[in-house]
């Protein structure tokens, strides 16, 4: 039997080297933290942001998040589901750019580790870029430092095709601001 690639359920991993504790929810304080070249936050928007997966064999794995810490997909407010999707959107662009998958997995775990997620209460979009193979994307990586190379390049890279998008700006610092469409 093929063994079954499963995105869904590579969640956000914490940086081995920042070992910070996160006091309530990872979701909810990265964007406050306002470091988000160093927290791998690619994009910004009103209600939601796009953030870069930290797990180290997929670097372009990133997720939608809205800032609302909430679980059930039905609970989600109008705009925000508008806004979760054009991130989406705007993350396939930007991926389609600066990767040149051959498809994706997009979705959402809802319901926790039941679904194979384990932040079950803040809903995520995930985006998975793939490619024919897979493993020909990225050699199995050892060492701390040679993983955040790969997913700081990634970023570099993913966040670039963002700046280049129309309606965004780039500041100096921090993730690209998604204007209101
Ligand atoms: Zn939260």
């Amino acid at each position: 039997m093929d063994q079954i690639f499963a995105p869904w359920r590579i969640e956000w991993v914490e940086r081995p080297d920042k070992n910070e504790e996160f006091e309530t929810c990872v979701f909810c304080e990265l964007p406050e933290q306002n470091d988000d070249r160093e927290n791998y936050l690619l994009a910004r928007g009103e209600t939601a942001y796009v953030l870069l997966n930290n797990y180290p064999y997929n670097p372009g794995h990133a997720m939608v998040v809205p800032h609302a810490h909430i679980g059930r997909y039905q609970d989600l407010e109008r705009d925000v589901l508008l806004e979760v999707n054009q991130l989406i959107q705007r993350t396939l662009d930007a991926m389609d750019e600066a990767l040149a998958p051959d498809g994706y997995n997009v979705g959402y775990n809802l319901g926790g580790a039941a679904a194979g997620g384990s932040i079950g209460d803040h809903l995520h979009a995930h985006v998975v870029p793939r490619w024919t193979g897979d493993t020909n994307f990225m050699p199995t990586l050892t060492g701390t430092k040679v993983i955040v190379e790969a997913v700081t390049d990634t970023y570099d890279r993913l966040y670039d095709a963002f700046a280049t998008q129309q309606g965004v700006t780039a500041p100096a610092e921090g993730a690209v601001v998604v204007e209101p469409e």
